[in-house]
């Protein structure tokens, strides 16, 4: 695996590319399109039809996947208020360049509050409801969220158990893959653990960004770049969109990739 280079930015995509093309990267199995169920993988909160969200033509669409706690609110601990609800600086601009870049929105999310007990599943889905809707009020709907409600030692009762869903396993998003006809290798992960880039690199996903806030700690075993803000993801789908355009003055004349 790769690592996250320390300071590194995201000019270094293209050289991520060529890696991954070299072999370095061994992602599992794409699953078949349509089938679903991953075990134990709940059923995800859609509140809009597909095509509002961006699930228009036969596909394979390409995704960009967002961990939640860190990337879509900042991180206070097991929120799950609107109250407690503070978004991370560039999440909205960031959802409508990569709407009207092609890629359509996932959240997928570790919620061990759940297990733990300190809110149920329908409080969550009720919270995720609100976020969806401010989502779509900012003119970028979301297609789904997926959410892991285990943990394998603090989990109470039948949440206590070793599932294939939480990060770093790749569970949720092989679902959301198959369930809505993603293609991985098309699409993008944006996380603040490693356990984020790692569910997205079993998964297949080939372009991972690591937001390396206040005490993240960049370099450990994640394979992804790190990015200081979510702007600079968006840069990055944005420049992406023109797709062949060579990203002339970075690393000398080598091609376009494909
Ligand atoms: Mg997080
Ligand atoms: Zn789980």
């Amino acid at each position: 695996m790769e690592r996250v280079r320390p300071g590194g930015r995201v000019r270094a995509h293209r050289g991520f590319h060529r890696h991954r093309r070299a072999g370095g990267l061994r992602p599992r199995p794409a699953p078949v399109p349509g089938r679903r169920g991953v075990s134990g993988v709940r059923e995800p909160v859609v509140t809009v039809p597909p095509e509002a969200a961006g699930l228009v033509g036969g596909g394979p669409h390409r995704a960009l996947f967002l961990d939640r706690d860190g990337v879509v609110n900042v991180d206070h601990g097991y929120v799950h208020t609107p109250g407690r609800t503070e978004w991370v600086p560039g999440i909205f601009e960031l959802a409508r360049a990569a709407r009207a870049a092609g890629y359509v929105l996932v959240v997928a999310t570790n919620q061990a509050g759940i297990a733990r007990g300190y809110y149920d599943e329908e409080q969550f889905r009720a919270y995720t409801r609100w976020v969806h809707a401010r989502f779509a009020e900012e003119g970028a709907p979301l297609l789904a969220t997926y959410y892991c409600p285990h943990h394998p030692e603090a989990g109470q009762g039948a949440y206590k158990v070793a599932c294939a869903c939480r990060k770093p396993e790749p569970g949720m998003l092989l679902e959301a893959i198959g369930r809505h006809g993603l293609d991985p290798a098309g699409s993008v992960m944006v996380g603040d653990t490693p356990k984020d880039m790692e569910a997205a690199a079993a998964a297949g996903v080939v372009r991972r960004f690591l937001l390396c806030g206040p005490g993240a700690e960049p370099g450990e075993s994640a394979a992804g770049i790190a990015v200081a803000s979510l702007d600079e993801v968006a840069r990055t789908l944005v420049a992406g969109a023109g797709e062949a355009a060579p990203a002339a003055g970075r690393h000398g004349s080598r091609a376009p990739l494909a």
